[in-house]
């Protein structure tokens, strides 16, 4: 019986009750949501199936670029998608075998692929992308050690001139929309300049201002020693499989048959959100958008991140090696790394990377963007009063990840979303 059917019996979720929360999913969203109701004395528990950082926040870019934060599904990405889709060595892949899952998620992306929808969905994250940046700054000032990187040069590389005209017209209208994001087109002479690590196959670069990166698992680890210096609990290996309402809160139910009972529950299980959110309405479907990273050593590093965005693959200077990743592969998420992705990508920068060996490549990773068909996340309260979900930002969790934590603490512990989140509303 889906919980929707029995909700009457639910008594309504009383406003700044909670004492212990649960969140489940030890990600970048899940482990923001647990310090920021650790801020205002709530007891966290977080359950992890596998360990901190297994999902889709290890091996990503590590890009905090709200300036970039838009809906994904809009009529460019359409038009490239479905000439690209049916290659393997192209940068979106989708199996010629499609399960009727994937089908509707295709349908439905693709019917909310058009200006409108998507200048409706930027208006929803401007105010999220305007605060996005400051959250980290807040988890800083709060005792979370690792830094976030401010860096000179943020590029955008191209071949040629006309290359840059969609990510330039992207911007615009991202600026239109409400946003604040400066950037100016460069000349390819001097992109090299600036960066000596590109070739002079890059003919012209977008410079973005104001955005920073982060070492990811570095940056989960210390999220998660935080939240465990605070006094919360992070249970590894506990692979949630029900979620029981009860009168005074929810029972929890993991691995080998243990059950505990919190006041709440906040799912943030990633591309899985799904299997533990459908059963409290959320209908809308989480799909994963497989990624791919490595990493490479570089005779000189790149001073920021370097951006190849008409083969959508993104390289940020990470611990003393480059990390180049990219592919949106829409297959099951448990499914094995496929090696022709990661040579399909090494392929596409190529040409661009001087000094920069493709060959010696460490850390092979392959994790699942969380992507929903409407491109915004899922955050909020769901049928049940008592069960909030967070999660869906798809290519952008790291970015949204401290927001939405701030935003989601202060629904649990009010018992309803914020105005921001009004758009995001898992029940929608
Ligand atoms: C190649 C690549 C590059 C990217 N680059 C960027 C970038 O530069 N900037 C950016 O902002 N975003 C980027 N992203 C997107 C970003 O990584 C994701 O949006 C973000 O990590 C999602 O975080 P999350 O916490 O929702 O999910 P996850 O990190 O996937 O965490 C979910 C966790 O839940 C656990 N879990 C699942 N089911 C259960 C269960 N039943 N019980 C217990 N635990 C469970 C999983 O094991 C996992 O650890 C990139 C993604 C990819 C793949």
């Amino acid at each position: 019986m889906s919980f929707e059917s029995q909700q009457q019996r639910v008594p309504a979720f009383v406003a700044g009750s909670p004492r212990s929360v649960a969140v489940v999913g030890a990600g970048m969203v899940g482990l923001s949501t647990a310090w920021f109701l650790q801020e205002a004395g709530v007891h966290v528990t977080v359950y992890e199936r596998q360990h901190v950082g297994a999902g889709a926040s290890w091996g990503n870019a590590g890009w905090l670029t709200p300036g970039l934060t838009a809906p994904l599904p809009e009529p460019a990405v359409l038009r490239y998608g479905l000439r690209a889709v049916l290659s393997p060595r192209s940068p979106v892949y989708l199996p010629l075998r499609a399960d009727p899952g994937l089908l509707r998620f295709i349908s439905s992306f693709v019917a909310h692929s058009t200006a409108r929808r998507w200048r409706r969905g930027m208006a929803a994250y401007v105010p999220l992308n305007e605060r996005a940046l400051e959250a980290f700054d807040v988890l800083a000032a709060g005792g979370v050690t690792a830094p976030t990187s401010r860096p000179d040069t943020f590029l955008a590389c191209f071949a040629r001139k006309r290359d840059a005209w969609g990510l330039l017209a992207e911007l615009h209208q991202i600026r239109e929309a409400g946003q604040d994001v400066r950037f100016h087109a460069v000349e390819g002479w001097r992109t090299r300049a600036l960066e000596p690590a590109l070739t002079d196959r890059v003919g012209a670069a977008i410079r973005i201002y104001g955005q920073r990166y982060l070492d990811p698992p570095q940056f989960v680890r210390a999220l998660a020693d935080a939240v465990r210096a605070r006094g919360g609990d992070i249970v590894e290996g506990a692979d949630v499989t029900e979620l029981r309402p009860r009168p005074d809160g929810v029972l929890l139910g993991h691995g080998a048959g243990d059950k505990r009972q919190h006041d709440a529950v906040v799912v943030a299980t990633g591309a899985l959100l799904g299997q533990l959110a459908a059963r409290f309405g959320v209908r809308r479907p989480v799909q994963a958008g497989r990624g791919y990273s490595f990493s490479v050593p570089a005779e000189q590093l790149p001073a920021g991140p370097l951006y190849f965005a008409k083969q959508r693959v993104a390289c940020t200077p990470l611990g003393g090696r480059l990390r180049v990743a990219g592919m949106m592969e829409f297959r099951r998420p448990d499914d094995p790394l496929d090696p022709r992705r990661v040579t399909a990508i090494v392929d596409a920068v190529r040409p661009f990377l001087a000094g920069v060996n493709l060959d010696d490549r460490l850390e092979e990773w392959v994790g699942s963007r969380p992507c929903t068909p409407d491109g915004l996340p899922l955050v909020g309260v769901t049928a049940c009063p008592r069960v909030f979900v967070a999660g869906g930002h798809g290519m952008w969790g790291i970015t949204l990840g401290p927001i939405t934590g701030q935003l989601m603490a202060q629904a649990v512990l009010k018992g309803e979303a914020p105005r921001d989140l009004a758009p995001f509303d898992p029940l929608r």
